[in-house]
């Protein structure tokens, strides 16, 4: 089933997400959906609480990218990241709970993530380049992170037009189901 994507700036999307303890037959759903949900909207990686949900879940597939030829899709839940290469790299973002903006983060170039499959088993994962990228994008999510939270103010304040249309509705390009938080549609 496709989900509609939580944009900016719904509240679910600054909540810490919940561990997962126990696999339940509507968390095996969520990751199902959620791949589906992914794939519609020509995703490379999508976090729970972006199709508002609070358990700490992640899916990614980068198959159809340049550097995913040998990378299968992922499914991780509970993923933290428990080392960091000294070396960063530059990269352009884009989310798809920020439709219309894009922008440059730097972030290290490789990490371990640890998680758990859907078993519930441990399992542990080094990445480097987009795939490195992606599972930080979407781990932050679970912190309640936006991948504009990791660029300098001076950028960020580029931004706050773009930003304020997104929150108050204005002239949202979103070619898949999205729900909107009319907390904020106030003048
Ligand atoms: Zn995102």
């Amino acid at each position: 089933m496709i989900l509609p994507i939580y944009l900016y700036n719904h509240p679910i999307l600054r909540q810490k997400a919940i561990p997962i303890r126990s696999i339940t037959p509507e968390i095996v759903t969520l990751a199902e959906n959620m791949f589906e949900t992914m794939y519609q909207a020509n995703g490379i990686g999508l976090a729970a609480n972006q199709v508002g949900q609070r358990h700490a879940m992640i899916v990614v597939d980068i198959r159809d990218t340049d550097e995913g030829n040998d990378t299968p899709p992922l499914c991780l839940l509970n993923p933290r990241i428990i080392a960091y290469s000294d070396k960063q790299v530059e990269y352009e973002e884009g989310c798809l709970s920020v439709p219309g903006i894009r922008e440059l983060v730097v972030r290290p170039d490789q990490v371990t993530v640890e998680y758990d499959d859907l078993e519930l088993h441990p399992q542990r994962i080094e990445a480097e380049g987009l795939l490195a990228r992606v599972l930080q994008h979407e781990i932050d999510h679970l912190q309640g992170i936006y991948f504009f939270d990791r660029i300098s103010p001076l950028r960020r304040s580029f931004l706050r037009n773009k930003l304020k249309k997104l929150e108050r509705g204005i002239a949202i390009e979103c070619a898949y189901p999205y729900v909107h938080s009319s907390v904020n549609v106030e003048q």
